[in-house]
């Protein structure tokens, strides 16, 4: 099994903020998840770096555009570790082999017959870079999304033949309902593709920022094409991911193969709503031109909206990733934004709803849990839970969990997974309540049933910790480590393994410290 999640590649003319931070989270806690499986993981972002934005900026600098996106384009690369992202490759669009790769598709789909010349005319967002259809332009003839004025526009151009692909795009979303999923973007892409395509300008003739097109070099691509292409291009020259997380071997790892042989088509494209016409339609459509295979699933999230307005920097109200990672650690910013708002909504973030799910659940119903938990073995059984047949009431709730974990991150559900492993956290704190290990080690008599409590509380806890490691991956490790287990795969997160179990546990710091 292989496995291949992407986030879009970030725009460099943007600061990196906390939409951004949003979709590289997920995709890092599908990555680590099914890495923990033991498949083969290949998790991509990058920068996409070409188009009129970049040149405008840079010559608004008076520099080159390579300049302004080689300095924008560290501050994108700078986001992935302070997130604790695991992705295995960066791809930059100015890369030369990505350039490369765009050539020889166009090329291709050229070839195939699905190109041709032409003049468009249009409404034209410089912000989007992008010419806008008239059932989506705003009042005042303004960009809906950038509020900008928009500008018409007149050019010779290479079009790409989308036309021609009506009705084979209309067998695919027959074929395939969960190409696009949630269902509300399925059906949003689908009555766009029945309202009849038009073909869309594949080069800009105006504009030199960009991949040239190789058969007529006063052209070069219109920087969407370039930009999807990065998905592919990316596998031709990424090198090898690392080893996963689990240890295991990848049950996938064909020696020799390519990483395109071994990982093409991605299994999730994780995008932003904004951007959706551009993955769920035109991109399916440019592969089928080249001949090549499509990808399992585009996932449209929603936007992070603060006072009800989509956060983007050129609006003004950011709220700033790193400012709370700095205080509170990445574990507790990822956690918050894939629990807060349900994944593939739209919903609100705040800092007082940040508090409020860092003190109730992350330090109370978590942090608390475990340190009780370990302190409990330490003070009563000198640091040992013993093997024994732990507590059947638990094993029903926590036998079948690792499993229906892994059904709804199939479907990337990761607001579900979280919200069924959270079940079980509170389970266990509810447990501690009803059995008071506390009261069982006054009496001798109990100390049978005592054991039982206190190992069926620590196998529970390394199934919950085992299955949150996708999302905390610095606590849970610490907590893992505590409990003495060694690898994170998902076998663990059985409950009938029995790590942690007849091992002398370690100490627990506070997980999620009071902050100052
Ligand atoms: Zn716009």
């Amino acid at each position: 099994m292989s496995f291949y999640v992407t986030t879009p590649i970030y725009y460099v003319n943007a600061a990196p903020h906390l939409g951004h931070a949003y979709t590289t989270i997920a995709a890092d806690v599908m990555a680590r998840h099914h890495r923990q499986r033991g498949e083969e993981v290949f998790f991509l972002t990058g920068t996409d770096e070409h188009g009129e934005p970049v040149a405008d900026a840079a010559h608004a600098l008076g520099i080159e555009p390579q300049e302004l996106a080689d300095k924008n384009a560290e501050r994108f690369k700078a986001l992935a570790p302070r997130l604790d992202a695991s992705n295995d490759f960066f791809i930059r669009t100015t890369d030369p082999e990505h350039e490369a790769v765009v050539q020889q598709v166009l090329s291709k789909v050229r070839e195939n017959g699905f190109v041709y010349e032409g003049t468009y005319e249009g409404w034209y967002c410089p912000r989007c870079a992008d010419f806008k259809a008239d059932n989506e332009i705003d009042e005042g003839n303004r960009c809906p999304i950038h509020h900008v004025e928009l500008t018409r526009e007149q050019e010779d151009n290479y079009f790409f033949k989308l036309s021609a692909f009506q009705q084979r795009l209309e067998d695919l979303y027959a074929e395939r309902e969960d190409f696009v999923a949630p269902r509300t973007r399925y059906n949003e892409a689908l009555s766009f593709i029945r309202s009849g395509l038009r073909d869309v300008p594949l080069s800009r003739h105006k504009l030199t920022w960009g991949v040239k097109v190789p058969w007529d070099e006063q052209h070069v691509f219109y920087v969407w094409f370039d930009a999807l292409l990065n998905y592919y291009s990316a596998l031709s020259y990424a090198p090898e991911p690392g080893a996963p997380a689990s240890g295991a071997t990848p049950a996938s790892a064909a020696p020799g193969a390519s990483l395109t042989e071994r990982m093409w088509p991605a299994s999730y494209h994780l995008i932003g709503k904004d951007i959706l016409r551009f993955h769920a339609v035109y991109w399916p459509a440019l592969l089928m031109a080249a001949g090549l295979e499509l990808p399992e699933h585009v996932f449209v999230h929603g936007f992070l909206l603060m006072d009800g307005e989509k956060m983007s920097k050129s609006l003004g109200n950011v709220l700033d990733p790193f400012a709370v990672i700095d205080r509170y650690g990445a574990d507790a910013l990822r956690f918050y934004l894939l629990r807060d708002v349900p994944f593939g909504q739209d919903g609100s973030v705040s800092t007082a709803a940040f508090e409020l799910r860092y003190e109730s659940e992350l330090a109370n119903d978590l942090g608390n849990l475990a340190s009780r938990t370990i302190a409990m073995v330490h003070r009563y059984r000198d640091g040992v839970a013993a093997a024994v047949t732990l507590d059947g009431e638990l094993e029903g709730e926590f036998g079948g969990l690792a499993g229906e974990v892994q059904w709804l991150m199939d479907r990337a559900e990761l607001t579900g997974a979280l919200e069924l492993i959270w079940q079980r956290v509170r389970r266990l704190n509810r447990y501690v309540e009803e059995r008071a290990p506390w009261r069982l080690a006054k009496d001798e008599a109990s100390a049978q049933q005592l054991d039982v409590v206190l190992s069926s509380l620590v196998a529970g806890i390394r199934v919950v910790a085992v299955l949150l490691h996708p999302y905390l991956p610095t606590s849970t490790d610490k907590l893992l480590g505590a409990l003495g287990v060694e690898g994170r795969s998902l076998a663990l997160a059985r409950w009938e393994a029995t790590d942690a179990l007849g091992c002398k546990l370690g100490q627990l710091e506070p997980l999620f410290p009071k902050s100052q």
